[in-house]
């Protein structure tokens, strides 16, 4: 944590970005600590130009993201509201809003570290004009904790190198354990002005024909769901006793802890999860499983950091491939003609959601078989998924198109081969395909392969010469 000089007059504003929860809260604990503390007041900001669409017609609010951003909102509202506090929900360009907001009411700033240099450049122009404390609240480590690696020459080039480093000095035994709940005891203050929160008119989104036969999806927003969703994958289903062998699949009740969408949006705490495996192996002897699980924690955390210290760097692309715009709208309207991918994009644009291995498929073929730039893929992933977290799906993106952190030349999937390993009966396929419920493995692997010999799927793209 940071802290300027103390000030006289001034209330107390926490900002709430990606760290939606009360629970191991570092923002709350500490101020609940002040005795006779000043007035304090609450906001989460959205900002406008999420929902600008850039050229190629995006924005950064896809149907099922909205959803569920709101539902954590709603939550969150719900429980500060318990502490007789009252969520400000504004709407606009983050910088000017605060700043609006000092000049009629003085404030202390209270927030999260930035993660991206979006956020970075905010935090920067805010304290030119408002003391700020920020506050490590999404992340396993604190910078204190990792500081010997914290600068771009000594940042580890790959996971592993990150990983042995951790071993070597015993780090994960550093781990802070998750701070007990806080009572706010502050009088309450709201925003001096409004500016109601605008969010996307869905309504006129049109729902495809096909999405009345597909099932809803399962993920709520929201602290208190995400709380006993990690109870339910820990203790009563016990389902991290196989996490290893079924991570990989491309759904099914437990495959993988789908633990991403609370984690992103902090309505779960890193370290909560991370404390309560720790507690499971206390009460289980094979850690086998329990252990890949953290080892997976332990990647989101070398993207984290790795944004940290590269900064916009991140974002560039050494030699961005050509927009083609006929295989850019058959990507978008999920009809590429390749069955395995038109699956999948269906189910990422529905639920916001997709297993990491079809998350692969999607980005290997977006880049290296629709040959577009793989920053746009990014971008894409960006507006659907409900967990979207800027250093996880852009660090991912680059390790497939090779020129990330650790690329390892990037990843390129052979789509047949992979079907019949992950979805030989075609389940998958069928249940977000049901125009091809009567089709084989082999049909659609020829389909994909060897030319159009589905009648009821459109041909395949002709692809340009490989990558
Ligand atoms: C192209 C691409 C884009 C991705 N974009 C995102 C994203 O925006 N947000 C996101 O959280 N993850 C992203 N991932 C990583 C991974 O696919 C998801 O974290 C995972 O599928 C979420 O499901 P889960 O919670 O069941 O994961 P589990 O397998 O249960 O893993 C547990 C947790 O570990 C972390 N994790 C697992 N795999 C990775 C990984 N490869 N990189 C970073 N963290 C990981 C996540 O926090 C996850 O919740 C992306 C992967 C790819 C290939």
């Amino acid at each position: 944590m940071t802290s300027p000089p103390a000030s006289q007059n001034l209330i107390n504003l926490v900002w709430l970005r990606n760290d939606l929860r009360l629970h191991d809260q570092p923002i709350f604990n500490t101020l609940a600590a002040q005795s006779n503390g000043p007035g304090l007041a609450v906001a989460f900001i959205l900002p406008a130009y999420w929902q600008q669409p850039d050229r190629q017609g995006q924005t950064r609010l896809g149907l099922a993201k909205t959803r569920f951003l709101r539902a954590c909102l709603i939550d969150l509202q719900r429980s500060l509201y318990d502490q007789n506090i009252r969520l400000n929900l504004l709407y606009g360009e983050p910088v000017e809003l605060l700043r609006r907001w000092y000049a009629q009411q003085p404030f202390h700033l209270h927030t999260a570290c930035a993660q991206a240099p979006e956020e970075a450049a905010w935090l920067e122009q805010i304290a030119t004009f408002a003391p700020l404390s920020t506050y490590t609240t999404h992340t396993l480590f604190s910078a204190g904790q990792l500081a010997p690696l914290l600068n771009d020459a000594d940042w580890p080039a790959s996971y592993s190198a990150f990983s042995r480093w951790l071993d070597k000095y015993q780090r994960l035994a550093d781990i802070a354990t998750p701070l007990p709940p806080s009572l706010l005891r502050a009088d309450p203050y709201e925003a001096p002005f409004r500016a109601a929160v605008q969010w996307p008119d869905h309504q006129l989104h049109q729902m495809p024909p096909w999405c009345g036969r597909v099932p809803v999806n399962t993920f709520h927003g929201g602290e208190d769901a995400g709380v006993r969703h990690l109870s339910r994958y820990l203790w009563r289903d016990n389902a991290i006793r196989h996490y290893k062998d079924s991570r990989n699949q491309l759904g099914g009740p437990g495959f993988a802890s789908q633990l991403s969408p609370w984690l992103a949006w902090g309505a779960l705490s890193v370290r909560k999860v991370w404390a309560e495996i720790v507690r499971w192996e206390t009460n289980n002897q094979d850690h086998e499983h329990s252990g890949w699980l953290k080892k997976e924690l332990l990647w989101r955390e070398y993207f984290h950091w790795t944004l940290r210290i590269k900064g916009s760097a991140l974002f560039q692309n050494p030699a961005p491939a050509a927009f083609d715009q006929q295989r850019w709208q058959a990507w978008c309207e999920a009809r590429t003609g390749y069955p395995v991918i038109d699956a999948g994009l269906r189910e990422l644009i529905h639920t916001g959601y997709s297993a990491n291995r079809m998350r692969q498929w999607l980005a290997s073929f977006f880049i290296h078989q629709l040959g577009l730039d793989w920053r746009l893929g990014a971008r894409f992933f960006e507006q659907h998924l409900i967990d979207a977290d800027v250093a996880s799906n852009w660090g991912n993106w680059a390790y497939i198109a090779g020129c990330g952190q650790d690329p390892r030349g990037g990843r390129c999937f052979n789509l047949n081969k992979q079907l019949e390993l992950y979805d030989p009966h075609l389940t998958h396929l069928q249940q977000w395909l049901p125009e091809l419920s009567s089709v084989t493995l082999s049909q659609v692997q020829q389909h994909q392969s060897a030319g159009p010999t589905l009648s009821l799927w459109p041909a395949p793209l002709s692809l340009p010469a490989a990558t």
